[in-house]
């Protein structure tokens, strides 16, 4: 049994494990992420060159909750040798392969306790009574079912791409494609 178990680790749950080291849960408290991707990546379909990121840097995973934490965008600047220049570029919107690799950054420092490639296929309830006591979870593993039990959920598996039924004939995921997907794509193969 452990105590929290988080679905997905995008940015919502790299933030939050963040948070949970900041306020030092994991010196007592067994906790586990599951991603299905094989590494970290962050809205990879998306991720071209010469693109910029749509916020502020300093909505980043930690600033605007700890602007003294060692998870801060700038302190990735100073770690990767870049915050002069980056100062100087004098931009507020970095581009997004650099945030991709700021994030990446952030997510490798939290590998002991990330199961990648870990598809999580079924929550169940358990209950102590009439109050729900703890979950148990199924996942899938290099194509292997397991489970796990634990006392609190975290859901942060992000958005589905929505097609919308006006193009579900034609939808083939080749020359029709969703955005999502675009640098998987022949698309994005011809274009560049
Ligand atoms: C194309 C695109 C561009 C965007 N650009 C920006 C931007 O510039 N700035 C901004 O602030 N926001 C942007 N967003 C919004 C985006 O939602 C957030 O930046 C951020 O990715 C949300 O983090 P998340 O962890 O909630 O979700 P996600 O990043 O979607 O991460 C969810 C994770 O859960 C995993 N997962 C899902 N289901 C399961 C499962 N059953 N088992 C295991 N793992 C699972 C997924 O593989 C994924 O890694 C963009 C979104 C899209 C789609």
């Amino acid at each position: 049994m452990i105590d929290v178990l988080g679905i997905g680790f995008g940015p919502s749950n790299l933030s939050l494990a963040i948070q949970l080291k900041e306020l030092a849960f994991f010196n007592d408290k067994k906790v586990r992420f599951f991603e299905k991707k094989k590494s970290f990546s962050w809205q990879p379909g998306l991720l071209l060159p010469n693109t910029n990121l749509q916020i502020h840097f300093l909505k980043d995973l930690v600033t605007l909750i700890n602007p003294k934490s060692p998870f801060t965008f700038i302190n990735y600047l100073k770690e990767q040798g870049r915050l002069s220049d980056f100062i100087n570029l004098n931009v507020s919107y970095p581009s997004r392969m650099e945030f991709n690799d700021y994030l990446f950054w952030a997510a490798n420092k939290f590998e002991d306790i990330v199961s990648y490639n870990s598809y999580i296929t079924d929550i169940e309830p358990k209950y102590d009574g009439i109050q729900v006591s703890h979950f148990k979870v199924t996942y899938v593993h290099d194509n292997i079912p397991n489970e796990i039990e634990t006392r609190h959920l975290v859901i942060a598996s992000g958005r589905s791409p929505k097609i919308p039924s006006a193009f579900f004939q034609i939808y083939d995921g080749i020359n029709v494609i969703h955005s999502d997907q675009f640098t998987k794509s022949e698309v994005h193969k011809i274009a560049s």
